[in-house]
Order: C-alpha cells, then structure tokens, then sequence
C-alpha cells in the first residue's frame, strides 16, 4: 500500500517567487498518476520532495496517511527512476539490478531469486551478463526500472524517464511501463512535460502551471473539459481554437459573435453568471466541419457558420489540418479533416465556413 498525500506544498527558493505554492494532491494506492506542465512549473520539485530529496517550505508529505515530512529518502520505501540511468558500466545487468539487495545485505540466493523475478518481468532474463555498454538505451532503461523494482517498494516515483530515448523506442518503452503498471499494480508519479505520454499512460493527469495545479482529472476530462485556456492550450496538438468572442442574447438565446457572424452557444440564460460580454471560445480542431462557402451564405443567420478563408493545408497523411483566418476576427482556427472526405478538393485561397455542434464548444471567462 502507497496511498500519498500532498498537504499545502509549498516551496520557495531563496528570494524567488515561490516554485511550488501550496499544493494539495491525494494520490490513491495503485494509481498511475502523470505530473504534467511545463518546463519550470515546478514537477520535478514536488516529485523530489515526495521521495524526501527536497524539504518543502511549507506543508505535509503523507504516505498512507502517515506524515513522513520528516522521515529520510530511504525509510520511505519508495524507488526513484531518473532521466539518467545512472548505472554501473563495470557491473553486469544483474549485479546492478541486485545491487540495493546486496547494500541492504541480502543473503546471495536471495537476491539472485529477486533479480530473476524482476528480469523477468522486463523482459530482461537473457540480457543479464551484459554490461550497460552492451544494452540499447531502452534495455538500459529497463534495468534502472528493475534496479528500481528489486527493493519491491511501494510507488514507483519517476522523473522523464524516457527522455533520453530515441522516438521509436520512446514508443516501446512507454507500451511497457503501461504493461508494468497493469501487471505490478503499484503507485507511480510520472513527471513528463509530454503530452502524449501523458494522455496515453496517465489514470489521471495533475497539470502545474507555475508552481500550482491548473487541473487534476483522468486524460479525457482534460482533453474534454478543460478549466481553463490554459489547460486547453497544453494538451493537444494542434491545440484547441480558442478565439475571443463577444456575447449578445437574443430571444433569451446566448449568441457568439465573431465580426458579422453568429455561432449558437446552446445556452438560454436569463440569469447574470455571464457577467462579461466578452469571452474566449473553444473548440478542439477535430471537432469542427469546413464546407466551402456558397454564394448565398447569410453571414449573420447563427446557423450559417464562420466564415474564414483557408491560407494553409498540412497533410498529414491520412488526415489534413486546414488553418484558416476569419473573416471577422484577427484569430485563426485550424480544422482537422478526413483527406480523402468531401473537403479533399479544398485550396489555399478558398472561401469556407467552419461550424462546430453546440456540445463541442467550450466557453472560458477571460480572467477565471
Ligand atoms: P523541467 O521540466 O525543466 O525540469 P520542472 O517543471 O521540473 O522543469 P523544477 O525543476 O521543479 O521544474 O523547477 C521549478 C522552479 O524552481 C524553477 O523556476 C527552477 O528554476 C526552480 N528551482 C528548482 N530547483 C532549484 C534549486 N535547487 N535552487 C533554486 N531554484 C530551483
């Protein structure tokens, strides 16, 4: 068991504004938990003051609802896997992988039986006699996460572990470690500033955001309801359109305008939570139609779409990305398409109106 609670975490530099500011994050037994954010938000600090590396300023560490705030690095039974495999390259794949065993003063038949359990488990049984010279940077990898294993602890904490690795073996390694996870069931803290591997390994994601969580939820809550630009602007690529539009309200109806046109919102709302007229609209670029415009388009009619002009396609094989610019705004919206669909005629210089479904628009107040 390795429940780990997070309790006002905050951490503060010398004179500098402070690199963590009263984090609180509960992490429940088993769960594979991504922390997502920028370079310099602050990730790598909270994973190094959950493993006892870094003393917060402020706040409580907890480890199955014991405060281990205090406690040092190794009396938390945690193993730390970092960006640098930090091997021996005079040991053998296994005497690395037994050596904390060995440390701790194991008896022999012991630690091989361990590290014959982990290698296992890695896929590493046959690589064993090798020197780290002798191993891809992925088997490497995978030796520093069995080193890490041996021990049996109870959450896994790891810093970009895959960061050193070539694309496809980024690839590779990312599908094992969700195979490790589902198979040994234990707590892992990623950090990554990647999204993709975010998204793809996560149960759920805590994006910092200078020093703060901007949102804490599984990978589709993020991607698919945002608390904020920034969170929209973080996961996805292309990232979501996010345009600013100013609202009016006709017939009890809340209409998007963008220059002369009107986007329903599929909102009536005749109380004052929109206290503002002008708000940012989202929409993700897969979620939005492009149609050529026709000639006799009403611009103004709300169900008429944005009218925008394409100035540049991106194809990405078995899907393009149209960036248009709009007409009534100085933003630009990019529509991700089928190639081989309808639009598959369009050009650069063609006149087209984007549409979106009510469901798929986000709204978010400039300031909040
Ligand atoms: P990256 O993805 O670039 O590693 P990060 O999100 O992991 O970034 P941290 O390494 O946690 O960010 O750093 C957060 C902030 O704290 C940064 O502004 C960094 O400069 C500062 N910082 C981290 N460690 C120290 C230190 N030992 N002394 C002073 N400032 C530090």
């Amino acid at each position: 068991m390795s429940a780990i609670g997070l309790h006002g975490i905050t951490k503060v530099f010398g004179a500098a504004a402070p690199a963590l500011d009263s984090i609180d994050l509960h992490i429940p037994d088993g769960e594979f938990m991504v922390l997502l954010g920028p370079s310099g938000c602050g990730k790598s600090t909270l994973l190094r003051i959950i493993a006892g590396l870094e003393a917060p300023s402020d706040g409580v560490v907890a480890i199955d609802g014991t405060d281990v705030t205090g406690v040092s690095p190794r009396d938390r039974n945690l193993a730390m896997v970092f960006q640098s495999y930090a091997l021996y390259p005079h040991l053998s794949a296994a005497k690395n992988i037994g050596f904390p065993l060995r440390s701790a003063k194991v008896a022999r038949a012991a630690v091989a039986e361990q590290v014959r359990r982990v290698a296992d488990i890695l896929g590493l049984s046959e690589l064993l006699d090798r020197r780290p010279a002798e191993l891809s940077g992925g088997q490497r990898q995978r030796v520093a996460l069995a080193r890490a294993m041996v021990r049996d602890p109870g959450a896994f904490l790891m810093d970009e572990p895959l960061s050193n690795l070539d694309a496809r073996l980024r690839a590779v390694t990312r599908t094992e470690l969700i195979g490790l996870h589902a198979r040994v069931r234990k707590t892992f803290v990623y950090v990554t500033h990647d999204q993709v591997e975010a998204m793809t390994m996560a149960d759920r994601i805590a994006l910092l955001n200078a020093g703060h969580v901007e949102q804490v939820g599984t990978p589709t809550e993020l991607y698919d309801h945002p608390a904020s630009v920034f969170v929209a602007s973080f996961l996805g690529a292309p990232p979501m359109n996010l345009v600013t539009v100013d609202v009016e309200r006709v017939d009890g109806e809340l209409l998007a305008r963008i220059g002369d046109d009107r986007l329903r919102l599929g909102i009536t709302d005749d109380s004052t939570a929109f206290d503002t007229t002008t708000l940012t609209l989202g929409v993700r670029p897969e979620r939005m139609d492009i149609a050529p415009r026709l000639l006799d388009d009403a611009p103004a009619d709300p169900d008429g779409g944005i009218t925008a002009t394409v100035d540049l396609i991106e194809n990405l094989g078995g899907d393009l990305l149209v960036h248009c610019a709009l007409a009534g705004s100085t933003d630009r919206m990019c529509v991700r398409t089928a190639r081989l669909g309808p639009t598959a005629a369009l050009a650069v210089g063609d006149a087209v109106v984007l549409t979106a479904g009510t469901d798929d628009i986000r709204l978010f107040h400039p300031s909040t």
